[in-house]
């Protein structure tokens, strides 16, 4: 494996990549590694002839008063991790070489990133989104590999790929969860071991909207009512926010139909530590 630094260099290695007519699979992340991560590389690993990771803490999808600074960087672990997953080439650039002096250009997603998590963290999803078409354009994959842990970030994607004609296909895995349950994050470093614990009530509120599901239950209100109360059970959760929406499009419509793809997405505070989870579901 070779750990990769200079956008340069990164450029000139997917060229002579390409030109040997081998496929690239490429795995964005924020580093801090774990089984979540890993299960992508995997998939990267098996899909394409070549696997790439980049690990980049990316500062323009931080909002002022968020965890930017404290965010944990963990790149000797994370080098191992990527060695042993049979990855080919990280990618690690600095602020300074992803976002140079003068550095100008910035996208601005429309629509999508309105609403749930866009609304929660304004300018994130287009930090997000000019992190990825630097990153697109640097690596050229021919398939990247997200996880459907940052469901609506997938949407996001997906939508800017489409928009600006980026050769590039889209894969979305699912969940990594610890055998409690609680999905798997880079955040979870920030929990003690009771808090992770606790976060569990996130998992098991969205396990009863899924029973409720399988009731018959078709109102949206309905579904956030359980799912809310659920998540009050345990007393040091803070609710961000619960959204019950169609899952394409993440309109919340009032009542649902038959056959409808559903998400049930969750934003909530264990002490100060945000986690999100989500669950895509079909209404019965
Ligand atoms: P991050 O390092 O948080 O930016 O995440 C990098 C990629 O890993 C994103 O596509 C995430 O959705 C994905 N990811 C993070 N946690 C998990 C998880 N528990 N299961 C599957 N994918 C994950």
């Amino acid at each position: 494996m070779q750990i990769i630094k200079t956008v340069a260099e990164m450029q000139m290695i997917s060229a002579q990549i390409k030109k040997s007519g081998q496929t690239i699979g490429f795995v964005p992340t924020m580093g801090a590694l774990h089984n979540g991560h890993l299960s992508l590389f995997d998939k990267a690993r098996q899909k394409a002839d070549v696997a790439i990771a980049s690990i980049f803490v990316n500062p323009t999808q931080f909002g002022p008063n968020e965890d930017y600074e404290k965010y944990p960087r963990t790149l000797e672990a994370d080098s191992e991790a990527a060695i042993k997953h049979n990855i080919d080439y990280i990618f690690i650039p600095s602020v300074q070489e992803m976002y140079p002096e003068g550095y100008s250009t910035y996208v601005n997603i429309k629509n999508i990133t309105e609403v749930v998590e866009g609304i929660k963290r304004p300018g994130h999803f287009n930090g997000v989104g000019v992190v990825l078409t630097k990153l697109f354009n640097i690596v050229a994959p021919d398939y990247a590999f997200f996880g459907q842990k940052d469901y609506q970030q997938t949407l996001v994607v997906k939508q800017l790929v489409k928009d600006l004609n980026i050769p590039v296909e889209i894969f979305v895995e699912p969940t990594v969860r610890l055998e409690n349950g609680l999905a798997m994050s880079s955040r979870n470093k920030y929990l003690s071991e009771e808090e992770r614990e606790r976060a569990t009530i996130i998992y098991k509120s969205l396990i009863e909207a899924k029973a409720a599901i399988q009731e018959g239950i078709k109102n949206r209100l309905e579904l956030v009512k359980i799912v809310t109360n659920k998540l009050n059970k345990e007393p040091k959760i803070k609710i961000d926010y619960v959204c019950v929406a169609l899952a394409d499009s993440l309109k919340e419509v009032d009542q649902f139909k038959s056959n409808d793809n559903i998400v049930i997405l969750i934003a909530a505070y264990m002490g100060n530590t945000r986690l999100i989870d989500n669950m895509l579901l079909t209404i019965i």
